[in-house]
């Protein structure tokens, strides 16, 4: 069986505008992120610069041969951009429009009215070098970020060895030799083209499935009115860290904290005047805590910190330094904002199940309450 050139394009531009479709509709209708849609841009113009190529055997060869060449180096040029936009990086105009402005001309000037491969070194030249640079890309961004962008990387940096090996099959054996003509010619990299998008389309949406589940992730996590964690995301949180509580190794505190007579706050000024000290609390937190510390709000006006690496004094420190904030907080709101009570229980190797530590901070809590509220009490046997 013979795949004739011509054959072989008219698939590649069947694959690119369905994928073209298929992703405006699936993705960048719904994401309308910029790699996105620099993806569709790179589909369109290899659509339109393998429409122009089957021009080639006709009188219109002359335009069509420059034309089909710059829009395969502008298709691949996008496809740089959108691995650049990857890593929220804008791609440079100058190289954007140098790669097809270069093949266009080279074919220009190479005879495309007689010349059947008009331009086709610079074409292939040009070809590796842009998709050689959105491998690059895409492996800086790489391994720590996901193993789909690596794998695109891999299959990006394929296709930019095998235009090299066009380049040198084309330069070293003849553009009508043996080698060039079994396996380098249009037609294989129409088959290699077609094989090339259907691996980064696919990857494309599973990077963007990657991202929305991360975002999910983070939200399921989180209060929506502090931005603190919830209780879930809290708890998930702690669990992790305790498990890095070994003997001998580092300790720390398990803190609770509950707002004095909350409910008045809700009476007096309404609910909305609450929910301001509850955000109050949790920047009070915030800005008392080091970013390594997790805090969440258990529900409620009810929160729970857990500061690994601080000892009860360290601790104490860090709920005072609380309650200053939040009351400073109250001389830019409308009303007086409530107090805070805090049990603090130590943990350790001999003391780190998370339930047994919250129900012991929350025995100190209590007790700070009984004592008269906007007070610390140590818990345990301290
Ligand atoms: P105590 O000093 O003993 O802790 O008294 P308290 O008034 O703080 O505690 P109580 O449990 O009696 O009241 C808690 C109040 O918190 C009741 C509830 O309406 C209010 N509350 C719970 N969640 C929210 C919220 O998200 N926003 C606001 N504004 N109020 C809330
Ligand atoms: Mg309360
Ligand atoms: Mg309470």
């Amino acid at each position: 069986m013979v795949l004739d050139t011509t054959t072989l394009r008219v698939a590649f531009a069947v694959v690119a505008s369905t994928l073209g479709i298929l992703f405006y509709l699936a993705e960048f209708r719904t994401t309308r992120s910029p790699y996105s849609a620099w993806w569709c841009v790179s589909l369109a113009l290899f659509l339109a610069g393998s429409a122009a190529l089957l021009l080639g055997g006709t009188p219109y060869r002359w335009w069509a041969e420059p034309a089909g060449n710059a829009l395969l180096v502008a298709g691949a040029s996008a496809i740089w951009a959108s691995a650049r936009s990857l890593r929220a990086l804008r791609p440079h105009a100058g190289l954007l429009v140098a790669g097809p402005l270069l093949a266009g001309t080279a074919a220009m000037l190479d005879s495309p009215a007689s010349n059947p491969m008009a331009g086709d070194p610079a074409y292939l030249a040009l070809m590796c070098v842009m998709i050689g640079l959105a491998a690059r890309e895409l492996w800086l961004g790489g391994l720590e970020v996901s193993t789909i962008r690596a794998s695109m990387a891999i299959a990006a940096a394929s296709v930019s060895a095998f235009y090299l090996c066009r380049l040198a099959v084309f330069g070293f054996d003849s553009p009508r030799g043996t080698l060039y003509n079994t396996c380098f010619d249009a037609g294989a990299a129409a088959l290699v083209g077609m094989a090339f998008l259907s691996v980064a389309s696919f990857s494309m949406f599973a990077l963007s499935a990657e991202a929305r589940a991360r975002v999910l992730r983070t939200a399921a996590a989180q209060d929506g009115l502090t931005g603190l964690l919830n209780r879930t995301g809290f708890l998930e949180g702690a669990c992790q860290e305790l498990q890095k509580i070994r003997p001998g190794g580092r300790q720390g505190c398990l803190v609770l904290a509950d707002l004095d007579h909350f409910k008045v706050v809700n009476d007096d000024h309404g609910h909305a005047a609450g929910d301001t000290a509850l955000k109050a609390f949790a920047n009070a937190c915030r800005a008392s805590v080091r970013s390594s510390d997790l805090i969440g709000r258990l529900g409620g006006e009810e929160f729970i910190l857990l500061l690994p690496g601080a000892g009860t004094t360290r601790a104490q420190e860090i709920v005072a330094s609380i309650s200053t904030r939040l009351e400073a907080a109250g001389t830019s709101a409308l009303f007086p904002m409530p107090t805070a009570s805090y049990g603090i229980i130590s943990i350790g190797p001999e003391r780190n199940d998370l339930d047994e530590l919250i129900a012991a901070a929350d025995s100190a809590l209590y007790e700070a309450k009984r004592r008269g509220r906007n007070r610390a009490v140590i818990g345990g046997n301290q």
